[in-house]
């Protein structure tokens, strides 16, 4: 099985459904990553505050699938923001992974308070025309912040990857991302299975034969979004790509709608630094 692909604004795309590499260790990041290809995988997406670069790398080199047919994101970590350290950030990352490019270039964190997002987003796009990442975009960026770097040189990032799961479900940022282009991206996906009991996703779990993972991939999916679940076990890798055989009723996704509750599971954009 393969995930669809979604249409990114400059005119690529991207698999909509990828595996994460956050607290994937470092020795078993090459498996991960070669069990992920191996199932059907072709989004990857990592950042070198994991510390595993060098795996995903390796993995990427030892599955056998063409280095064209998977997608590789990585992000720029807080320390590095600016425009001399993210340059220097992006040739380590690349040196890392061993590519020349990669596909996506995140800025990891807006962190306002070191105010240098929006210099790290002009030195996106020179190294973006340089030909050192393909696409580029951002990760836990508010409407505010995505204002200011829209405002500032009318590039529109291709895509916030943001926290998103059934408890809280960013309503706000995906209409701001809808009415620019901007891809929504689902981190956490599983919100911690903090909603796995809840009566929506159990009774749509037990009507569609699937586990509340897959459930909650599948609305995922169906709100439009592209999502990276992380799994180490090579079962949970193949379990969460197969969302694609069954849909969810519009009445199944308003019952998933009212597990809102607006709780975080990490930073906060606003404070984060
Ligand atoms: P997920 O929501 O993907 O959940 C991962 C956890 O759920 C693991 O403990 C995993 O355990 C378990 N799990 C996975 N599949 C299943 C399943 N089918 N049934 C039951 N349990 C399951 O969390 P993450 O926080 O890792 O988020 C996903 C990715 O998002 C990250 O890996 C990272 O790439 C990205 N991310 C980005 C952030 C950012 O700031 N931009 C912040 C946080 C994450 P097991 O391994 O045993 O399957």
């Amino acid at each position: 099985m393969t995930a669809p692909r979604l249409s990114l604004n400059d005119g690529k795309s991207i698999p909509q459904l990828g595996f994460g590499l956050w607290q994937v260790p470092e020795d078993q990041t090459a498996r991960v990553v070669r069990e992920g290809l191996a199932a059907g995988y072709r989004l990857i997406d990592g950042a070198a505050i994991y510390g595993n670069e060098v795996g995903l790398g390796e993995g990427l080199r030892a599955a056998p699938v063409a280095r064209d047919e998977v997608f590789v994101t990585t992000k720029v970590w807080n320390d590095r923001q600016g425009e001399a350290s993210t340059r220097q950030a992006v040739e380590e990352s690349l040196a890392r992974i061993g590519l020349p490019s990669v596909d996506l270039m995140l800025i990891h964190w807006p962190c306002p308070e070191r105010g240098k997002f929006l210099e790290t987003w002009k030195t996106l796009i020179a190294l973006r025309d340089e030909g050192k990442v393909t696409s580029i975009g951002v990760s836990n960026f508010r409407v505010a912040d995505l204002e200011v770097i829209i405002g500032e040189k009318g590039v529109v990032p291709v895509l916030n990857q943001i926290e998103l799961h059934p408890r809280l479900q960013q309503a706000e940022l995906r209409a701001f991302h809808a009415k620019h282009g901007i891809v929504t991206q689902s981190w956490t996906p599983l919100g911690q299975g903090k909603s796995f009991g809840a009566d929506a996703i159990r009774a749509a779990a037990a009507r569609v034969g699937k586990s509340p993972a897959q459930v909650i991939l599948r609305w995922h999916v169906q709100l439009g979004c592209s999502v990276i679940p992380r799994s180490t076990r090579a079962a949970g890798l193949a379990e969460n790509l197969d969302v694609y055989g069954f849909a969810l009723t519009e009445a199944e996704m308003a019952g998933i709608a009212k597990l809102e509750t607006g709780e975080r599971t990490g930073p906060d954009p606003a404070v984060f630094n």
